[in-house]
């Protein structure tokens, strides 16, 4: 059997209500851990602090879990390394019952479904390298340190040719005559 890393032995507190037990463990993460762009990457270290109660009808698990996320700024997509801590209390029944959702397992209870949980509900859908990022210069690629200025420069040359023809007259502009029409036959009604 293999045993997750996230899987803890207590033995010891079962059937002793009222035992406590403080522990420290490190887990390296084995599977990503979020979706985004915001993640504990496969290899990064949970520091855990664990407390263990022993109650009538099961374990009490209290985890402070602090980390190191890693990921990219959803704007500039320059690599980011954010710390991240949060606590996950889960209770581990001993019984199944329709209500339980963890449960001790062979003197085992298993943190990865709470940690994972509590994590990926508190990544940012947008994470950013500073709150007021301006993200890339679409013309050099390079991360903008101050607002773009808008060139004339920067229109699209195809409405650029566009612009050129509509100046030259070019381009006649027939839909202009039937609204017009039409805004004269309302004017002389309203006359009569
Ligand atoms: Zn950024």
């Amino acid at each position: 059997m293999t045993t997750s890393p996230y899987a803890v032995n207590v033995a010891t507190l079962i059937n002793r209500p009222g035992t406590m037990r403080e522990l420290e463990l490190d887990v390296t993460v084995p599977e990503r851990i979020g979706e985004g762009m915001l993640y504990f990457d496969k290899g990064a270290v949970l520091e855990i602090d664990l407390r263990l109660e022993s109650l009538v009808d099961g374990v009490l698990a209290t985890a402070e879990v602090s980390g190191t996320l890693t990921g990219q700024c959803s704007r500039c997509l320059q690599d980011l390394a954010e710390p991240w801590s949060g606590t996950v209390t889960e209770l581990y029944s001993f019984e199944e019952d329709e209500s339980v959702e963890y449960l001790v397992k062979n003197d085992l209870l298993d943190l990865e479904g709470p940690i994972r949980d509590a994590v990926v509900l508190e990544l940012p859908f947008q994470p950013l390298c500073e709150p007021g990022c301006l993200g890339l210069d679409p013309e050099t690629g390079e991360k903008l340190t101050e607002p773009r200025e808008e060139p004339e420069a920067a229109i699209d040359p195809r409405w650029e040719q566009l612009k050129g023809l509509l100046e030259s007259g070019a381009v006649e502009g027939d839909a202009d005559t039937g609204s017009d029409a039409e805004a004269d036959a309302e004017s002389s009604e309203d006359r009569g």
